[in-house]
């Protein structure tokens, strides 16, 4: 038997819009078995889903995303089992963890003042308190973009600019994407450091979105057996934006390096324009992988 998964999903406690409860709720309709919630440089909404999972018979792995710097490059990691394999205990609690989290909130709290300054100078009213309003966790740039959509006084400027403020994707795209005007880069974490982290709080570190930054095989390869050096544990071989080409080919590297296979959508929320499902992988020898994950995990 296999079980149906999908392990990289983000709730309100990021850029996601669902509750950790109501995004299990969701998975639950959707007939899956094990899942993991890995917002972005937060563990907030871990234990809410954890007691969810357990009222809807749901395993939920204990998980988070790291953006973080790879040979000049951003990447980003997907950290899996940070309580330490099976115990719900202790890890995402880890304080070590909770120190590191600390600090890089603060270096993104910097980045977005940065940001909010830009948009000013743009001509948007945009205030940080505002922007806390939506923020329950950690502060995502679609915060911003709702910021900015919800005042008021943006309203006459948005028409004029024909921006559609249906969705909040619009004035990501044209603002607040790399190259755009109040994009702010921010001093990322290294993967070495993310890595290590990770396995210190009993987890273990899968490599996301491989294809985001990877052209053809030779890169993908060599970046995946350097990451391997570093402690890599696995890759996210199926992804939603993959094509079956790259899949195919991301799950013989994986193989290849003995790295494990996992398997997410990265679901934010069904208004993204992108990334609005969530999935159930249970195909591909999914399951001995992610046994085999979890093994690997404990012995860590
Ligand atoms: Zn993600």
């Amino acid at each position: 038997m296999k079980a149906k998964i999908d392990l990289h999903m983000h709730s309100h406690y990021s850029d996601g819009e669902l509750s950790p409860e109501k995004l299990v709720k969701e998975c639950k309709k959707l007939g899956l078995e094990i899942i993991s919630l890995t917002d972005h440089e937060t563990v907030w909404g871990v234990e809410e889903a954890i007691k969810a999972g357990k009222k809807s018979g749901i395993s939920v792995i204990p998980g988070i995303e790291f953006s973080c710097n790879f040979q000049e490059q951003e990447q980003h990691l997907l950290g899996y089992f940070i309580d330490g394999f099976g115990q719900l205990a202790t890890g995402y609690k880890n304080p070590e963890l909770l120190e590191f989290l600390k600090e890089v909130g603060r270096k993104r709290r910097e980045r977005f003042l940065k940001m909010i300054e830009r948009l000013k100078n743009l001509g948007f009213f945009i205030e940080y308190s505002e922007v806390k309003k939506y923020a329950r966790g950690s502060l995502t740039r679609p915060h911003l973009a709702r910021a900015i959509i919800k005042n008021k006084k943006n309203a006459r400027k948005l028409k004029e600019l024909r921006i559609d403020t249906k969705f909040e994707s619009e004035f990501f795209k044209k603002y607040l994407t790399e190259g755009k005007g109040a994009y702010q880069d921010w001093e990322r974490p290294s993967a070495s450091e993310v890595i290590k982290l990770l396995k210190k709080s009993g987890g273990i570190a899968v490599w996301a979105h491989p294809k985001w930054k990877c052209g053809g095989y030779k890169e993908t390869m060599t970046k995946a057996l350097e990451l391997r050096e570093l402690g890599l544990g696995g890759m996210e071989v199926f992804y939603t934006r993959h094509t079956q080409d790259q899949t195919k080919e991301l799950f013989q590297i994986a193989k290849e390096l003995g790295l494990a296979v996992t398997a997410g959508s990265d679901f934010h929320s069904s208004n993204f324009s992108q990334y609005n499902k969530i999935f159930a992988w249970q195909d591909f020898g999914i399951e001995e992988d992610f046994l085999w994950l979890k093994e690997k995990s404990s012995v860590s």
